[in-house]
């Protein structure tokens, strides 16, 4: 394990801040085990916890890292190792850590636990050769998915399935806006669309994004530009109506947006605030249009599960796959990080390991 390292926030700064250190990894303590990583995958949330969050204090120092796969090198004592996962074999991280003993926990809804949080964000994460993980967080990987795609596949699949299918009971027929279609959790949310029967109308900021965003099955792909007149698209699209559900998650920029064109009785639901997240706001339109606004944060690690039957069901051609953007070595984790904040990429940026 000579080899092994890791990158560390030792103090918050700007993306490709965090520094490449040597360590040595732990044993795991009973109930967890320890992955070998193959491949990690960036999300937003790496870039936030590097600059660091107004109010929300972290224990730096910190790896960062949410999202990863690799082999299951070590296995504390006494621990079982959840369906297809095996000591030696590969597996693919569930990023949510939660007590797993709370009312919440109990029924399943581990993301509402008080003790809730994300890997590389309360705790060591991925952005390292080596990573510890609660047992429970384990899931085989898809039979011919490589450890990249397994990587680039929890946290924003999760993320966009508990938004669509659980906080806004997206039915067939239905159309839903997605801002940001070649983000990471925006190219999860337009196949997510598509397999549950429903019409994505994709926002993207050029030209070259939105013939991948037809490819992954978009109904309509608009180039952003001027915000006023997008909303109008949106409403000639769908016979002045506006759409069933607005996928939200850019926040200040777009919700004046979201709101205009969301249709009467229509949803929006946001996960993030990537332009910011204070934003006017016109309560006559919520309740004249009688708009239903939900929040979500990741989602049930038992819809992992959900996901991963519904691709082994056609493992050659999948309902939904992750899209991948560029491939760093992760010795170069800084500069993925800043490619990630620079916005240019389609799908997700994933570091090889
Ligand atoms: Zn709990």
């Amino acid at each position: 394990m000579a080899e092994a390292f890791r990158f560390r926030i030792r103090e918050h700064g700007p993306a490709g801040s965090p520094v490449h250190e040597p360590f040595t990894p732990a044993d795991p303590k009973p109930g967890w085990v320890r992955l070998s990583l193959k491949a990690m995958a960036l999300n937003r949330l790496d870039l936030w916890t590097t600059e660091g969050i107004p109010g929300f204090p972290l224990p730096l120092p910190l790896t960062p890292g949410c999202d990863g796969a690799g082999v299951v090198e070590a296995v504390g004592e006494g621990t079982a190792l959840p369906p297809g996962v095996e000591l030696g074999g590969s597996a693919m991280i569930a990023p949510g850590l939660s007590c797993s003993v709370c009312p919440a926990c109990l029924r399943g809804d581990d993301m509402l636990c008080p003790a809730y949080g994300i890997l590389g964000h309360v705790c060591d994460g991925t952005a390292a050769t080596h990573v510890l993980v609660p047992a429970a967080n384990l899931l085989p990987i898809p039979g011919n998915w490589s450890f990249e795609q397994a990587a680039a596949f929890p946290l924003v699949f999760l993320t966009a399935w508990e938004m669509l299918v659980h906080k806004c009971q997206l039915r067939p027929g239905e159309t839903v806006l997605v801002w940001g279609g070649g983000s990471g959790v925006g190219s999860a949310a337009i196949q997510l669309v598509r397999a549950l029967g429903g019409s994505a109308i994709a926002v993207v900021g050029s030209e070259a994004k939105a013939m991948q965003c037809w490819d992954l099955g978009a109904e309509h792909v608009l180039v952003r530009g001027d915000l006023k007149s997008l909303a109008g698209k949106v409403r000639e699209l769908t016979g002045k109506r506006g759409v069933d559900v607005v996928f939200e998650h850019t926040g200040a920029a777009t919700w004046t947006t979201s709101m205009a064109a969301c249709s009467r009785g229509g949803r929006i639901v946001t996960c993030g605030a990537t332009t910011g997240p204070e934003t006017p706001f016109n309560l006559q339109a919520l309740f004249a249009k009688q708009i239903q606004i939900r929040g979500s944060y990741m989602g049930r690690r038992e819809h992992l599960w959900t996901l991963l039957s519904l691709i082994q069901r056609n493992p050659t051609n999948p309902p939904f796959r992750p899209v991948l953007d560029q491939v760093f070595a992760l010795e170069d984790y800084p500069g993925a990080q800043r490619h990630l904040a620079a916005g240019q990429g389609f799908g997700k940026v994933v570091c090889r390991i």
